[in-house]
């Protein structure tokens, strides 16, 4: 019953809606492989199904709540399906949902330490513990000159990196002058399109970005790499930037930082590692090489809320050196001011990112971390990558299908032998169907279908499955 006076949800209405709201998802995710993954609605039809205008008198919660499932729920993808290979994983796990559901109850605004002081240093503290967890250089534990913070997105971290690399270069003074049109940056040809949209934003301009080549791999070379910075230095261009990746988007290709790095330090250059969705493999021993050379890195990121069982907002952002980001975001108008702030001794996190205002990311990761324990989550890293392996064995031992990439981790690439229009009625039949769902990339010039296996509750039964559905709709096609 709604208080008519306030118009609030009364807190007896909070208790009773918020568990029925917590046995509606726990109903979602019992029931999640009913649902086609990917949706089927239309563009236009969960909009045409919504009133004109706001409602001018408040409703029951249960009328919202039959609409979620009347009119959004056709309307969503199943992200959190076992059945979703598509794209990269997004994967979430129930820690992680009521961590996030305290820090909306908590409603905590962590631009400052004074504004929360909760808010910033269980963050600095989750975050060394993934330097340790990761095995990230010490240089990023936040007793150092370095620290790590938490972004809403690797593309986030990717535009705070570049922004610092190009103050750093200019002396700072980009920021008060205006971007220099010589600074430019470098990044593999198979580079997250964050990184070019971070170009575009740091007025470098997208004539700057120089794409290298990669080898057979698909990874960066990085001999390329050192002949387009030495020609760009004998041009008078300033190179001021490199992103590495770490599993890129399209194949999960890994470039070589550790010789990207040597040639980086040596011609003083920023180097940045895009390590938004593999880099939680490092988290296994056994995967830790994907890293190897991160020591020469200037800042890296990864993202938990793609691999780590934690839910969208949350990438890990750590940079080695902490003033040049500061001293690149930092802004300091009088409202902000405080005693604690002029202390030398806390992080203002506002100083770390784009936006002033933060929420407490920390919370969701620190309850994931906790629940599952280190252990727990390798567990799954492992299950992960042991499926994509099994998934490896069938297509390369099948006659139809053959390997578009090497699939180091949890990605793997793959194409029917009846070519590209084949391969682009396939994966869209397949979609169609709802019973998975992935997307494709080109590779060599070639059309090729993704099958990314992360999901939270992926088991072996879903990619047999999957498999089996693969086979049976090419025979059909192919009849
Ligand atoms: N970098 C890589 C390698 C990615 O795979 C992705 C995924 O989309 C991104 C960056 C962008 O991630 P975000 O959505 O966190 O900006």
């Amino acid at each position: 019953m709604k208080n008519d006076n306030t118009f609030h949800m009364d807190i007896d209405d909070f208790r009773k809606y918020g568990k029925l709201m917590v046995d509606f998802i726990a109903d979602y995710y019992e029931n999640i492989e009913t649902f086609p993954v990917k949706s089927k609605v239309k563009p236009g039809e969960i909009k045409e199904k919504l009133p004109d205008h706001a409602p001018s008198n408040g409703e029951s919660f249960e009328s919202i709540i039959n609409d979620v499932t009347d009119i959004i729920m056709p309307g969503i993808t199943h992200w959190q399906s076992p059945n979703f290979f598509a794209y990269f994983p997004s994967n979430t796990s129930f820690p992680s949902i009521l961590g996030e559901l305290l820090s909306a109850g908590f409603g905590v605004q962590g631009m400052l330490w004074e504004t929360s002081p909760a808010c910033t240093e269980l963050e600095i503290h989750v975050l060394d513990w993934l330097v340790d967890m990761l095995g990230l250089p010490a240089k990023f534990r936040s007793g150092n000159a370095g620290g790590g913070v938490i972004q809403d997105s690797a593309s986030s971290a990717a535009l705070c990196a570049l922004l610092s690399a190009r103050e750093k270069i200019t002396d700072y003074n980009t920021n008060i002058s205006g971007c220099n049109s010589r600074i430019t940056v470098y990044a593999s040809t198979q580079t997250h399109s964050s990184i070019e949209k971070a170009v575009k934003i740091a007025g470098i301009g997208s004539k700057n970005l120089r794409l290298i080549d990669v080898d057979e791999t698909l990874s960066m070379r990085p001999k390329a790499l050192a002949r387009k910075i030495r020609k760009d230095k004998d041009d008078g261009f300033i190179p001021a930037f490199v992103c590495a990746t770490v599993g890129t988007t399209s194949s999960n290709a890994i470039d070589p930082i550790e010789e990207i790095g040597k040639i980086c330090r040596h011609e003083n250059v920023w180097m940045h590692v895009d390590a938004a969705m593999a880099g939680t493999a490092a988290i296994c021993h056994e995967y830790r090489y994907i890293l190897d050379g991160i020591e020469y890195a200037d800042s890296c990121c990864f993202n938990p809320h793609k691999w780590m069982f934690t839910n969208f907002d949350c990438d890990c952002f750590y940079v080695a050196d902490k003033k040049a980001l500061i001293k690149t975001l930092s802004i300091l108008p009088e409202y902000l001011k405080n005693k604690t702030s002029e202390s030398d001794n806390i992080i203002d996190y506002r100083d770390w990112q784009i936006p002033l205002g933060r929420r407490f990311r920390s919370l969701k990761l620190w309850f994931v971390i906790r629940y599952y324990g280190v252990e727990g989550l390798k567990y799954h890293i492992r299950k992960h990558v042991k499926l994509a392996k099994k998934f490896v064995s069938w297509v390369k031992k099948s006659p139809m299908f053959q390997l578009a990439a090497p699939a180091p981790l949890n990605l793997v690439c793959f194409r029917h032998i009846n070519g590209d229009d084949f391969n682009r009625k396939l994966l869209a039949r397949l979609n169609e169907n709802g019973q998975l769902y992935m997307t494709h990339t080109v590779i060599d010039n070639l059309y090729t279908i993704r099958m990314c296996i992360s999901q939270t509750n992926t088991e072996e039964r879903h990619i047999k499955r999957a498999w089996e559905i693969i086979n049976k709709t090419a025979r059909e096609l192919d009849n």
